[in-house]
């Protein structure tokens, strides 16, 4: 028997010896259609993605994900590494190649007196918040506890800590790569600069990353949250408002919008749910009391139809907005930078909110500057550092039916906010990176030259292009 890949890279067939010799390198089980597990592996959070990879590969430590890197590039399988699995691009899995799966690579080890955090590249915020904040310390990560912090990391990461703390990959000291020599190196400041300067934004085109290395902040354990819930009907005047207030905060201050519906869930009141709402989500990264006092301004935008503000525990913060992005909805998520913040786009922006096909679905807007603003724009691959804001357009929806609308609302909302941006999409927010090197070139704006140089060198057959592909030089 043979395992016929369903869209074979030079027309490969795996024969079942082929398999059993591979699977006897590994330590890790490896998947094929046939084993149980098979569907539960494939499946990303995204429920719009359906892809059949012929082998799924469990790796259970660096030397697995070298024999899998190896056995990929010696017979030209299209591969794909997966972290969390949450992009919405779907890129964690593919049809008919290799999956190297970091699920089961989650430790995390804290290193209290130095101040760092090591995590495996499969580990979650989730892995990560709980083992650090056991020490009061925190890795700028993500603000959903079960994203990987693979993807997230290596596109930029944004969460709660950014303006205090930057992005999180300005918070990497190194990592462990396996490139696509099958060479398993250390990138850092101080070993492969170049790789590690690209890792910093452009990671996944550069090879399976099996560890990280973080600075760790003191965080917590209890931190300061405001979330009042306006009605979307003064949307633009609380837009303005917020505006001028986030305009002189302090770095501490870390606050995005969140245009959406009050969720139909029994933890909210009958009578506002589904409801269009403004949410002012913003976190004190500093003393409860001190950012109890400094944000009070932002609960007072309008009159809140609730508002949910008060001191929780970090992690408890950390794990918030998890019930509203179940695994298997429909997700197409798209984002642009916003550099001009006049009424009129916060009147556009409105609007799109007023047009979402699905109450489910939702526009976030994030304040960025402070920290992240500060490191230089050529110090790492990520570009755009000097953006405001980012507008982000979520839909998420659960009839199949509907796939068509809830995208072309995505798309439109973003070409209606064209006129404010200086152009570029976060890169952990790209849709499903359709307009390929034209979104890259954009986002990652003078970088990207030199990308395209460094994955000549360290990845000239594209191996590693299950991802937001920069090609190399022919
Ligand atoms: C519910 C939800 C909430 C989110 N919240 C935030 C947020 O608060 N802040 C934010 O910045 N982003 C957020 N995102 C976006 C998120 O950062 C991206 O989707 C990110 O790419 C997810 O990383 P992952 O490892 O979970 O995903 P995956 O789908 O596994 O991976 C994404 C890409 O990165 C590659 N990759 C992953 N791990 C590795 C690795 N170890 N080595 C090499 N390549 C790797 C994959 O091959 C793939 O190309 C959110 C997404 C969702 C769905």
């Amino acid at each position: 028997m043979a395992t016929q890949l369903a869209a074979p890279v030079q027309g490969a067939i795996l024969d079942d010896e082929t398999i059993s010799e591979f699977r006897g390198r590994l330590r890790g089980p490896l998947l094929t259609s046939d084993d149980p597990g098979y569907d539960g592996a494939r499946a990303v959070r995204n429920g719009l993605i359906d892809r059949r990879p012929a082998l799924i590969a469990r790796c259970s430590g660096t030397a697995d994900v070298v024999e899998c890197v190896n056995f990929a590039r010696e017979r030209g399988l299209l591969l794909s590494v997966r972290g969390g699995a949450h992009n919405v691009a779907g890129n964690a899995v593919n049809d008919g190649g290799l999956v190297i799966d970091l699920s089961e690579m989650r430790g995390v080890s804290v290193d209290p007196i130095a101040r760092t955090v090591r995590a495996q590249g499969g580990a979650t915020w989730g892995d990560v918040d709980r083992e650090s904040q056991l020490f009061g310390l925190a890795v700028p990560g993500g603000v959903v506890s079960t994203t990987g912090i693979g993807g997230l990391t290596i596109h930029g990461g944004y969460g709660h800590l950014r303006r205090k703390h930057g992005l999180s990959l300005d918070s990497l000291l190194s990592v462990e790569i396996v490139t696509a020599d099958g060479q398993v190196r250390t990138a850092s400041e101080n070993e492969n600069a170049d790789l590690f300067w690209a890792v910093r934004g452009a990671g996944s085109n550069f090879g399976a990353i099996t560890s990280f290395e973080f600075r760790a902040h003191p965080v917590g354990p209890v931190v300061q949250l405001c979330a009042p819930f306006y009605a979307l009907e003064d949307g633009a005047p609380v837009i303005r408002a917020w505006r001028d207030f986030t305009a002189a905060a302090p770095d501490e201050v870390n606050s995005l919008l969140v245009l959406w519906s009050v969720p139909d869930d029994e933890h909210f009141p009958e009578e506002l749910r589904r409801r269009p709402i403004v949410v002012v989500a913003a976190v004190y990264a500093g003393p409860v009391e001190e950012g109890e006092r400094l944000m009070q301004p932002l609960r007072e935008l309008a009159t809140p139809l609730m508002d949910l503000s008060g001191p929780i525990p970090y992690t408890a913060l950390q794990q918030a907005f998890d019930p509203f992005f179940p695994k298997g909805r429909l997700y197409y998520w798209k984002s642009i930078y916003v550099d001009v913040l006049s009424d009129e786009a916060i009147d556009t922006m409105v609007d799109t909110a007023r047009a979402r096909p699905s109450f489910l679905s939702g526009v976030t807007f994030w304040h960025l500057g402070g920290a992240m603003g500060r490191v230089g724009s050529e110090e790492t691959a990520y570009g755009r550092r000097e953006a405001p804001y980012l507008f982000s357009a979520e839909a998420s929806w659960e009839d199949p039916a509907t796939i068509e609308q809830n995208i072309a609302w995505a798309r439109e909302s973003l070409a209606a906010m064209q006129p404010f941006s200086n152009g570029g999409s976060y890169l952990n927010f790209p849709g499903f990176g359709e307009e390929k090197e034209a979104m890259l070139r954009a986002s990652y704006g003078p970088n990207y030259d030199r990308l395209v140089a460094l994955k000549t060198t360290y990845d000239p057959g594209n191996l590693f292009r299950m991802n937001l592909n920069i090609p190399p030089q022919a």
